[in-house]
């Protein structure tokens, strides 16, 4: 089966969809036949968005509303099923790029802003949709991550803790969800060109090989969708990983607990 017969109907929503990552993994899903749905805050560029996916008859619906706050989720949630049916497909897309310098200049209201997007709307969403998705059996979770997770960053440390939480969050869920058929994983896009990291000063110099083409991720976001990936749920997976040979290697890297937050100390891995 190629994609377009799995996901063709398919009901998914992609959070911060209007633009950057989120827009390119809408292209992609809508492209291969799924009903779409689309938040953002600003309603101007959601409008512009759907305006030119339905130029190329693409069955996409833009709602606005802040991923942070739950009455606007249940909204989303309430208007997609509604108009497209259940949700099979959840990307957790929408982020901010946190505040950046060091951690006692930051205001801590705008710092904890940052967890309340990148964190506590994931949590929001997947709350949302799990119900319906363990009643049906089956669905997949995608939560947009960073590199940025997995290391410490002086320099952005609300972002830093806002995706390295997701990824706890996501293989928590996963691990109880797995029993449902349902797949959730944390996908990290390495560096893309997009609003966020446009204006960033340490960024301006990179060569080319630093960054990762924006298709590479939407590309990858159908491959998890559409490939028998359940024995890697709850993973996190980079966009430059070979997903195929993760795919053959899916038995070792549960036996070792490979691709998720792991404490090492002086004797090896803390288990
Ligand atoms: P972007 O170009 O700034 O787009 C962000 C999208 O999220 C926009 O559609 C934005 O629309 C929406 N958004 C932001 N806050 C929102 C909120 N509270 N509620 C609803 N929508 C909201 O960013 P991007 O680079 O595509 O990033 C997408 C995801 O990839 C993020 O989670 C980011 O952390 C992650 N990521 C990006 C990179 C990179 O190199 N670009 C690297 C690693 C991870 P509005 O502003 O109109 O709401």
């Amino acid at each position: 089966m190629n994609a377009r017969d799995i996901i063709s109907g398919k009901v998914a929503i992609v959070t911060g969809g209007s633009r950057g990552i989120g827009k390119e993994i809408a292209k992609k899903l809508a492209g291969s036949g799924a009903n779409v749905v689309i938040t953002s805050r600003n309603q101007e560029t959601l409008d512009a968005t759907v305006n030119e996916f339905r130029k190329n008859n693409r069955n996409i619906l833009g709602i606005q509303g802040d991923v942070s706050n739950s009455e606007s989720v249940f909204r989303v949630l309430a208007e997609t099923e509604k108009h497209f049916g259940p949700v099979d497909i959840l990307v957790n897309n929408a982020g901010i790029g946190g505040q950046g310098g060091h951690f006692w200049t930051n205001n801590y209201d705008t710092w904890w802003k940052t967890i309340e997007i990148n964190l506590k709307g994931p949590m929001l969403y997947t709350h949302a949709v799990l119900k319906n998705m363990i009643s049906r059996k089956k669905g997949i979770i995608i939560n947009i991550g960073s590199y940025a997770g997995i290391r410490a960053v002086p320099m952005n440390s609300s972002y830093a803790t806002s995706k390295a939480a997701l990824i706890r969050f996501t293989d928590s869920i996963a691990a109880s969800v797995r029993e449902f058929g349902i797949n959730m994983f944390t996908v990290s896009p390495g560096l893309v060109d997009t609003d966020m990291t446009k204006n960033i000063p340490v960024f301006k110099n990179l060569p080319a090989s630093a960054w990762t083409s924006i298709n590479k991720i939407s590309e990858l976001v159908l491959n998890l969708i559409i490939k028998d990936v359940s024995k890697l749920s709850g993973r996190f997976i980079h966009v430059e990983y070979d997903l195929g040979l993760l795919i053959n290697k899916a038995d070792s890297i549960i036996k070792d607990g490979l691709y998720t937050l792991r404490l090492a100390g002086l004797d090896g891995l803390i288990e």
